[in-house]
């Protein structure tokens, strides 16, 4: 299956301000088997919007998303059906994200009634069990409750839950932030064998750069819903172009090193979703604004694979060479 994305707008409505939010602004991509899309920055940024709409959790206000390219109608249950198949779901709160009154057999057993109606009863069944096996939960525990599992099986169960229907995209938000650090790698390694075996697309959805680059391919850094930078990942921790991806790195520990980054405090306020400013959205806390940076949204720029949104770049033709993979 091939995936791509352009999600012009969303709409969302905070509970603390009267009027329409557009929690995303202008963002497209398009998703190979196989590869790993890390999408990077503070809560709040858009991220979560982002992959729900994409996954029709979320309206849509303006855009679009392609399936072998054909356009998803998200109002149309057939189009609907089709996505499903294709593309499913982890989330953050892997607890909740289970209907606790269902046993975990039953609840891995659900998504084979929906998109494999041609297997028998039996064969869902074992099919569910395999599945919960190779995610590590063993069969013999089938019929306990989620409550009765940690955070860190209960994401196990979510993902054999998205994964026992064999889909071609898994969209991951926040996956792994609310596990103990012992566990986060467990759980991220898992995820990557999985791939592996199944040629999955994975988007990868954290506010943590440090977990984002180690099972990404490409990262794409996210502020106030609009794109940043987009390089891959080894390029973006090497040579950071945009001042907010410096300072994202910045917080993470690098254990290279040669790599000598200092740490940045990120000052100033964030604009208001309601009213975005019309020059760069990080002009606020940015270190190195300029006037001109309020005048104009700073385009997307750069060689390739390795492109960043900011007016320095712009006045920099031989800064963006850096850029040459
Ligand atoms: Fe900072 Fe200006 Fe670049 Fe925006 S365009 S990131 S304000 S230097
Ligand atoms: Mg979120």
């Amino acid at each position: 299956a091939h995936v791509t994305f352009h999600v012009a707008q969303t709409k969302k409505w905070p509970w603390s301000a009267p009027g329409v939010v557009r929690a995303v602004n202008g963002i497209s991509f398009a998703l190979e088997a196989g590869k790993t899309l890390g999408i990077v920055g503070e809560s709040g940024c858009g991220k979560s919007t982002l992959i729900r709409a994409v996954a029709g959790l979320t309206p849509l206000e303006t855009g679009h998303v392609t399936l072998d390219g054909q356009p998803v109608a998200y109002h149309d249950r057939a189009s609907m059906q089709r996505l499903r198949a294709t593309m499913q779901m982890i989330f953050q709160d892997p607890i909740a994200s289970l209907n606790p009154r269902m046993t975990i057999r039953e609840i891995v057993v659900e998504p084979l009634t929906f998109f494999r109606p041609e297997m028998n009863a039996k064969d869902r069944q074992d099919a569910a069990l395999a599945m919960l096996e190779r995610v590590g939960i063993p069969s013999s525990q089938a019929n306990r409750f989620p409550h009765e599992f940690s955070g860190g099986q209960c994401q196990r169960i979510g993902i054999a839950r998205a994964l026992v229907a064999g889909p071609k995209v898994l969209l991951c938000d926040e996956p792994v932030s609310a596990l103990d650090v012992s566990i986060q790698a467990q759980v991220v390694n898992l995820l990557k064998e999985l791939q592996r075996e199944m040629g999955l697309a994975i988007v990868f959805v954290a506010h943590d750069l440090g977990v984002v680059r180690h099972i990404s391919d490409d990262v794409l850094v996210m502020y106030m819903g609009a794109p940043m930078e987009r390089a891959p990942a080894s390029a973006l921790v090497r040579d950071p172009q945009h001042p907010y991806a410096q300072a994202l790195l910045s917080a993470v520990p690098v254990p290279d090193p040669n790599v000598r980054i200092a740490p940045q405090m990120l000052e100033g306020e964030l604009p208001s979703p309601l009213n975005l400013p019309p020059g760069c959205l990080f002009e606020s806390r940015c270190p190195k604004a300029m006037p001109k940076c309020r005048e104009a949204r700073p385009p997307m720029i750069g060689r390739g694979a390795h492109q960043a949104a900011c007016l320095l770049l712009k006045d920099a033709p031989a800064r963006a060479d850096a850029f040459a993979e």
